[in-house]
């Protein structure tokens, strides 16, 4: 579950949801690369990831899941699928809407989805 794959000249990584956000930007860093974490290297990427991830970098480089491109996801029936917006893009979409949702309530004078309620 701590599987990383980086590849330096399409500037991307696969990598597996054990890993934490220290350890993958160690294995980053080596390949002058880095993709937006937290403040706290000891944080899985999994959790960080799905939940938007905002940290040093957000002004400049977005939020972490601003970076993803793809996800390896485990069906209700036991397929394993890569899904992106281009394929699979329903089993994608959940990820790609809370990053809408979070970039709305990042835009000066927007209310949150929670503060209308
Ligand atoms: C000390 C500390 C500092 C933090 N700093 C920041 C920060 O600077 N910026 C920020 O954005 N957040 C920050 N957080 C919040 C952090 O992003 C969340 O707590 C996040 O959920 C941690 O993910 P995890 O994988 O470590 O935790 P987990 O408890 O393992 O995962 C949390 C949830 O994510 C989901 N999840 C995780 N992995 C998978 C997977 N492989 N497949 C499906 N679902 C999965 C599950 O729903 C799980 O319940 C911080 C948290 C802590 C404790």
């Amino acid at each position: 579950m701590k599987g990383l794959l980086i590849d330096p000249v399409a500037r991307t990584a696969w990598a597996r949801p054990g890993l934490t956000a220290g350890e993958y930007t160690r294995a980053a860093a080596a390949h002058g690369l880095a993709t937006p974490f937290g403040d706290t290297a000891s944080v899985g990427i999994g959790g960080l990831t799905l939940g938007g991830g905002i940290g040093w970098l957000v002004r400049k480089h977005g939020l972490t899941i601003d970076a993803l491109l793809a996800v390896e996801v485990v069906t209700a029936d036991g397929r394993q699928v890569t899904a992106s917006p281009d394929s699979h893009p329903d089993l994608f979409c959940p990820a790609a809407m809370r990053r809408r949702r979070l970039r709305r309530s990042r835009q000066p004078g927007r209310r949150t989805d929670r503060s209308r309620r």
